[in-house]
């Protein structure tokens, strides 16, 4: 299939992750983001990483990070308490650019 006819999904599927298990390069106070209105996270991560749960609270998981760092930009609550980005030889390898 050609690049110009594949869906976002199928393109962010390209790319590969060594994902760090034993330090995660973003960490989120869930406290904070519960106080928060607006969760802003919820819209801009490309990756569609936070996701609220059954009961209105942010779920979230750095695997498949694209490391944009958007969510860190728009979290003017500062509930996003660590962003770095991932430790060498982690993190994600992108395909097709
Ligand atoms: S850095 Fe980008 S891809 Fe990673 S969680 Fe934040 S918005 Fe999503």
């Amino acid at each position: 299939m050609s690049i110009e006819k594949m869906t976002t999904t199928e393109l962010l599927s390209l790319n590969k992750f060594n994902v760090d298990e034993e330090e995660a390069h973003i960490i989120l106070d869930k406290n904070i983001c519960a106080k928060c209105d607006d969760k802003p996270c919820l819209y801009v991560c490309p990756a569609l990483l936070y996701k609220l749960d059954k009961d209105g609270n942010i779920s979230f998981d750095y695997a498949g990070c694209l490391e944009c760092g958007t969510c860190r930009l728009v979290c003017k609550a500062k509930g996003i308490t660590k962003w770095v980005y991932p430790r060498g030889t982690f993190g994600v390898s992108f395909r097709y650019g």
